[in-house]
């Protein structure tokens, strides 16, 4: 058989390049190629610009009603194709397919479907001004460009492209290379549920393709997910024709466990809040401050619970709940913090290897880390590993694990157990993170505002406020009276 080449999705189709320049596409779980990908030279790029301008001539004039019931055929194509898209996602990603069968597409569509419903009811302003008034409308941006992560590509593709073509704009969307064909497989989905051809366009390459977007005049925002540093670089670029950005970046979340909580469960947000899709997500809360007087308790159960309950092994075997990391280079790199959290002193409660399951002896796992002992200057605890490794360390002061847990540039997310309601909201508002958790971890629900505080983003996806940022106000002022004119 021979291995499938894509090519980027412009204009409602497939569109060869003309350079010829094609990269290819691993399983994480096996090492193997399994599809090739056509890079987008300029021929594309500029047939994406094309594309896209017609695509919002069309979309953008369509009453937000028309939109909204065209983007609710596509929810449901989604939910439809939800296993044929969660098997893309886990031989993309190497995440388990009992995640991805659930979450992955599901969360993608909530959001389509959230946006597509608000869009209709977003309204401008009237006020009157003596006898004149004026009024506001809310127009979309334009070209709008998304910039993806490896880690939930067809999920970020939905949750950037939601709220944009809800509100009128067209879209060029970049997924990260090594995940790229989820999203061609949404861009089909909303040409088949009747969204306009080059309403939404996928352009597929690596950094120089994302350079190319954030740069390009024609393009009125950019949405991007990933780390810190590519993040500055990327608003960087954007300056050069003063785009609007909105920035979801990397953390180094905190988890406070009280001595009041209940352990079981604060140690189930810590399972799920670092080895859920192997470690591989944004707002893991990789920093699990547990109170002195519950800790031996929460380490042994938190040992117990990872050494006897997490099966890794072929992702697309239904009982396996532990993936393989998305590249060897991702795999090696984690490996080089769990070294050096054992040099700088950490002692490993369990973990710290890399694994070679029998179902998947090729596949980039590293086992589930738990580091105790640590302390706050070590690198495992400042750094975003983006792997399956926790940092335990413990606290007997609530001012001071606060301060403690605020000691950083990042501040996506942040969670608290008590069983103390004024404490937990007394805690939870001194903590400098934008997405917070009381005796909960990672449920992120469409409804609910997600980004950064600090350097760990600008701006918000999801929740009401998002569909404002894919629009600008226009003011029109009405003269009823006589111009009073010196002239
Ligand atoms: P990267 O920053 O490496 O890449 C993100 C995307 O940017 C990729 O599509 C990448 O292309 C592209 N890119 C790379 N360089 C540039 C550039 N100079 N200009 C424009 N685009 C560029 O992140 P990862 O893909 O490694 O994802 C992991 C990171 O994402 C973690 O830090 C994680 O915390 C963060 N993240 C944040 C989330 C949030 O909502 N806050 C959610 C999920 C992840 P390519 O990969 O093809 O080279």
């Amino acid at each position: 058989m021979t291995t499938p080449v894509y090519q980027n999705f412009i204009n409602g189709h497939f569109l060869k390049n003309q350079s010829g320049e094609t990269f290819a596409v691993k399983n994480p779980a096996t090492d193997d190629v399994i599809y090739y990908v056509e890079v987008a030279d300029a021929f594309i790029q500029n047939a994406a610009i094309q594309s896209a301008k017609q695509g919002f001539a069309a979309w953008s004039t369509m009453s937000p009603i028309e939109r909204s019931r065209i983007l609710l055929k596509a929810v449901a194509l989604l939910r439809e194709r939800n296993d044929l898209l969660a098997k893309i996602e886990v031989l993309d990603t190497g995440k388990p397919w009992q995640e991805a069968e659930c979450v992955d597409v599901q969360t993608g569509a909530d959001v389509i479907e959230y946006f597509a419903g608000l869009a209709p009811a977003q309204v401008g302003q009237q006020q009157m001004v003596g006898e004149d008034f004026y009024y506001t409308r809310k127009e979309p941006l334009g070209i709008c460009a998304g910039i993806g992560a490896w880690n939930y590509p067809l999920q970020i593709a939905c949750w950037k492209s939601g709220p944009a073509l809800a509100a009128g704009n067209a879209f060029i969307f970049k997924p990260s290379e090594e995940t790229p064909l989820g999203a061609i497989k949404l861009a089909e989905i909303f040409i088949e549920a009747g969204v306009p051809a080059g309403v939404f366009n996928v352009v597929q390459g690596a950094a120089e393709v994302g350079q190319w977007l954030t740069q390009s005049a024609d393009i009125e925002k950019v949405s991007f997910t990933g780390e810190v540093g590519t993040g500055k670089k990327v608003v960087a670029s954007a300056a050069g024709s003063l785009k609007d950005v909105t920035m979801e970046l990397g953390g180094k979340s905190p988890l406070l466990v009280f001595d009041d909580a209940d352990i079981s469960q604060a140690v189930s947000a810590a399972m799920l809040g670092n080895f859920y899709t192997q470690g591989e997500i944004c707002t893991n809360c990789t920093r699990i401050y547990v109170h002195k007087n519950v800790y031996q308790q929460f380490i042994d159960e938190l040992k117990t619970r990872t050494e006897e309950n997490i099966i890794a092994g072929d992702p697309l075997d239904p009982n396996v709940n532990f993936g393989a990391l998305i590249s060897k280079k991702h795999q090696q790199l984690v490996m080089s913090y769990i070294d050096k959290g054992i040099s700088e002193g950490a002692a490993l409660l369990t973990g710290g290897k890399t694994l070679s399951p029998a179902s998947a002896p090729n596949g980039y796992f590293v086992a589930p880390t738990v580091f105790i002992d640590c302390t706050d200057d070590m690198t495992i605890v400042k750094e975003e590993i983006f792997g399956p490794v926790m940092s335990v360390l413990t606290f007997d002061d609530e001012d001071d694990v606060i301060h403690r847990a605020n000691d950083t540039h990042l501040g996506l997310a942040a969670g608290v157990f008590t069983k103390d309601i004024k404490r937990a909201h007394r805690v939870i508002h001194q903590l400098q993170a934008g997405i917070c958790w009381i005796n909960s971890y990672g449920n992120s629900p469409a409804e609910m505002p997600v980004g950064g505080y600090k350097q760990s983003g600008i701006g918000r996806e999801n929740g009401i406020e998002t569909l404002d940022h894919y629009t600008q106000t226009k003011s029109i002022y009405v003269g009823m009276t006589n111009i009073e004119s010196p002239f």
